[in-house]
C-alpha cells in the first residue's frame, strides 16, 4: 500500500529504497538498545545525513538537492512502517518541522549558518513550545525574552521537547511583548552551547520511548539579535503557516504505523490456530480485518489528497487539521484492534504490535490534541 501511489514518481520509490534499507542496516540493529537506554544514538544523524535522508528539500546552495516534500513523506512513511517510530520522530521533528521555520522564514544568513548543518547531521533541530504550564494554549507562555542592546536575552522553562538532548539548535517560542495577543511572541534560536541553557532529564515515556524527549531550561541565555526568526512579534502567524506541514506529518506517520500494524496482524491470524482452525476462519475476525482495511483505504485516499494539496501550496490549516484528528484517532482504533487480534502476545514487547500500541498514543497528544484540531476544524464549518 505504501509504494505505487500516484503522487510519487520514480524518485520518490528509490528514495524509498534507501530509507528501508537504511531502516534495516543502520536503526535495526541498534534499536533495541536505544529502547532500553530511552534515547537514540547521536550517531544516527550522521548517518541519516550521509546517506541523504535528511531535509532533501533543502536547496543545493546550502547543501541539499533541492526536492519537494513528498520527498520528506516517503522517509517518514518508511521510518514508520519499519516500527521506529520513535526514531522517525526525532528526525520528522528535524526535518519536517524545525527546517520548514528556517526555510521558509530564514535570512540568507541564518540559512548559511544552520542548513548544511542540518542536512548532514552535525546540527540537530528542535522546536520549543510547549511549557511546564501550557501547551495547547500557546499564547499562555511565560518563557520570556528581552532585548539587551545586541542581543536577547532569555528566561524560561519548556518541556516535552523532541530532540531536546541532542539538538544543537532549538527554535524558541518566546514572550518579546505584554498581553496574551499573538503579537506578544517571537522565535528566537537559540544554540545550545550558549551560557545559561541547560538540558533537564530525558523524559520516561510510554511509547516511542526511544524518541529523544526533554525539558529545557533557560537562564538569561544571550544570544545575538540576529537569532531571531523573522520579524519581532511574528511567532504566531509563522507556526499558523508551518503547523499544518507538522499536522500533515503526523497523519503520513499514523497511517504507515497502521499499515503496519494491520499487516502484521492479517499474518498473524493466518498462522495463529485455536480450535482447531486458523483464526481468521472466523468471520468475525475476517470482518474485523475488513473494517481496518476499509478504514486503512480511506486514510490513505485522504492523506494523499492533501500531500497531493501541499505539493501545490493549497493544503489548509483545516486540511490538515482533519487529517489529523481522523487519521491518528484511526490510527489509535486499529492498533488496538489488531493487539486484541493477538490475543496474549499482544501484551507482550516482544511482539511488534505491543510496541506499536504504545507508539501511537501521543499521535493524537502532540502537534496539537485532537480536541484542538475539532476547535480548529470548527472555526470553518
Ligand atoms: C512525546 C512528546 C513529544 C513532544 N514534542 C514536543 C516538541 O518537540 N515541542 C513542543 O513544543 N512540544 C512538544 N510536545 C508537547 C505537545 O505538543 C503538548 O503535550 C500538546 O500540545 C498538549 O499540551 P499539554 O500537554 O500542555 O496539554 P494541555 O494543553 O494541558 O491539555 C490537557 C487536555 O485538555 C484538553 N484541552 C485543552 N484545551 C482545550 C480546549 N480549548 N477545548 C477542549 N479541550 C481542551 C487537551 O486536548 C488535553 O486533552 C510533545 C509532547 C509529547 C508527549
Amino acid at each position: 500500500m505504501l509504494a505505487h501511489r500516484d503522487i510519487y514518481d520514480d524518485s520518490h520509490a528509490q528514495v524509498r529504497d534507501l530509507a528501508r534499507r537504511f531502516a534495516a542496516e543502520e536503526i535495526a540493529p541498534h534499536f533495541d538498545t536505544w529502547e532500553r537506554e530511552g534515547i537514540v544514538d547521536r550517531s544516527l544523524w550522521g548517518k541519516l545525513g550521509e546517506a541523504g535522508l535528511l531535509c532533501p528539500t533543502v536547496p543545493e546552495d546550502f547543501g541539499g538537492i533541492g526536492t519537494d516534500f513528498r520527498m520528506h513523506c516517503v522517509i517518514a512513511e518508511e521510518l514508520s512502517y519499519s516500527g521506529f517510530m520513535g526514531p522517525a520522530a526525532d528526525v520528522s521533528v528535524h526535518a519536517d518541522v524545525c527546517l520548514g521555520y528556517l526555510l521558509h522564514h530564514g535570512t540568507q544568513a541564518q540559512k548559511e549558518r544552520w542548513l548544511p548543518g542540518m542536512v548532514d547531521g552535525s546540527i540537530v533541530a528542535a522546536i520549543a513550545m510547549s511549557e511546564p504550564g501550557t501547551g495547547s494554549d500557546l499564547q499562555g507562555i511565560r518563557t520570556t525574552a528581552r532585548r539587551d542592546e545586541d542581543a536577547w536575552v532569555i528566561n524560561g522553562v519548556k518541556t516535552f521537547i523532541s530532540n531536546g538532548q541532542h539538538c544543537d539548535i532549538v527554535i524558541t517560542v518566546t514572550r518579546t511583548g505584554t498581553g496574551r495577543g499573538s503579537g506578544a511572541m517571537s522565535l528566537i534560536v537559540v544554540e545550545t552551547d550558549r551560557d545559561g541553557f541547560r538540558r533537564g532529564r530525558n523524559l520516561e515515556k510510554l511509547g516511542q520511548i526511544s524518541a529523544d524527549t526533554s525539558e529545557l531550561f533557560f537562564d538569561d541565555v544571550r544570544v545575538p539579535a540576529d537569532n531571531l526568526l523573522g520579524a519581532e512579534g511574528q511567532a504566531m502567524p509563522m507556526l499558523m503557516a508551518e503547523l499544518p506541514q507538522e499536522r500533515l506529518i503526523i497523519a503520513v506517520t499514523s497511517m504507515a504505523a497502521a499499515q503496519k500494524a494491520y499487516d502484521l496482524t492479517r499474518a498473524y491470524v493466518q498462522e495463529r490456530t485455536a480450535f482447531g482452525r486458523a483464526i481468521i476462519e472466523n468471520q468475525v475476525t475476517r470482518h474485523k480485518l475488513a473494517d481496518l482495511k476499509t478504514d486503512l483505504a480511506v486514510g490513505w485516499a485522504f492523506v494523499d489528497q492533501c500531500i497531493r494539496k501541499h505539493h501545490a501550496g493549497e493544503l489548509s490549516t483545516f486540511d490538515a487539521s482533519m487529517a489529523k484528528l481522523w487519521i491518528t484517532e484511526m490510527q489509535g482504533r486499529v492498533v488496538d484492534q489488531c493487539l486484541q487480534l493477538h490475543g496474549g502476545y499482544g501484551f507482550m514487547r516482544d511482539y511488534e504490535i505491543c510496541r506499536l500500541y504504545a507508539d501511537a498514543r501521543v499521535q493524537r497528544i502532540y502537534g496539537g490534541t485532537s480536541e484542538i484540531m475539532k476547535e480548529l476544524i470548527s472555526r470553518n464549518l
